[in-house]
């Protein structure tokens, strides 16, 4: 099965059930998901993003600030270079330029970026742009990077009224998405998941608090089963042995994130080979849960 990996940047779970965000709450009723996700430390877009794509810890990584260009560590290995190695066509379209880094030269087929610093918020134009390669080249692996919301955060404050303004933007750029998919008949072919790198609090998003700590992390496609609830503990670094297991590739050895098993819908789950959901080389850092959001309220997407 091929996959969409959608980022919004500095979304909070509870900026989720506050904006009017009906694309996420069908994701969210249609697929499975948890409120109670948990991002890496520092919890900053680079190291986080790095933490997302080679299911390892900063300290694995070795990415531990935004700025200029750091190199990850020799052994860190990105899905997109995974999904190359298995012959995976893959694509990326983000608006934030260090991301040239997450994958190794020669692994993406396709990409695209557009400057947010010259454009403001490019959530809509991102969408548009991969909507048209989804449809035009079908790529196995697709990641596509909403930055509003974590302009907005910053700007005016997470959970401020523009931030809430931005996360209904990046809503509208995922129904884009959808719809494009469904118009040409792609949605049962993909398996999207959806989630953040950080939340934020105040106009910052450095403390090791639940506002910070805690996203969304949202799954749903043909192998994903539909309304569950992850009981698991989720963490950033799960996110690429999911994606693998969902594409049904092998694991990278230094991966240290496993797969959140419980979504695969029971006859993907038996067809998924063992070590293509978690490395044996590498056991997995403790990783905390927060706790601090229920069952989302799904009501207020009829508003
Ligand atoms: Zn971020």
């Amino acid at each position: 099965m091929k996959t969409i990996l959608v980022i919004i940047d500095g979304c909070r779970s509870d900026g989720l059930e506050q904006a009017r965000t009906p694309n996420i709450d069908h994701m969210i009723e249609d697929g499975a998901y948890t409120l109670n996700a948990r991002t890496v430390t520092p919890s900053i877009t680079l190291p986080a993003h790095f933490s997302i794509f080679t299911s390892m810890l900063p300290q694995g990584h070795n990415v531990f600030t935004n700025t200029g260009f750091p190199q990850p560590s020799p052994t860190a290995r990105s899905i997109i270079d995974v999904a190359k190695d298995h012959g995976k066509k893959t694509a990326a379209f983000y608006s934030w330029e260090q991301f040239r880094n997450l994958s190794a030269p020669g692994s993406l087929d396709h990409s695209c970026f557009i400057n947010s610093s010259s454009e403001g918020n490019s959530d809509i134009e991102i969408a548009q742009a991969a909507a048209c390669n989804l449809t035009s080249h079908s790529p196995d692996f697709c990641f596509i990077y909403f930055e509003g919301t974590d302009i907005a955060g910053h700007k005016s404050g997470f959970m401020s009224a523009e931030y809430l303004d931005a996360i209904e933007t990046a809503d509208t750029a995922l129904g884009i998405i959808l719809n494009e998919l469904e118009r040409t008949n792609l949605s049962d072919c993909y398996n999207i998941i959806l989630h953040s790198d950080h939340g934020g609090i105040n106009n910052h998003h450095l403390e090791n608090t639940p506002e910070v700590m805690t996203i969304p992390w949202i799954a749903v496609g043909p192998g994903v089963k539909q309304k569950h609830i992850i009981t698991d503990k989720v963490n950033i670094i799960d996110t690429a042995p999911t994606l693998a297991g969902l594409m049904n590739i092998p694991v990278h050895h230094t991966w240290q994130g496993q797969a959140v098993n419980e979504i695969f819908k029971p006859d993907v789950f038996e067809t998924i080979q063992s070590q293509f959901l978690h490395s044996d080389s590498n056991s997995r850092p403790f990783v905390e849960a927060n706790r601090q959001y229920s069952e989302y309220q799904i009501s207020h997407a009829s508003q």
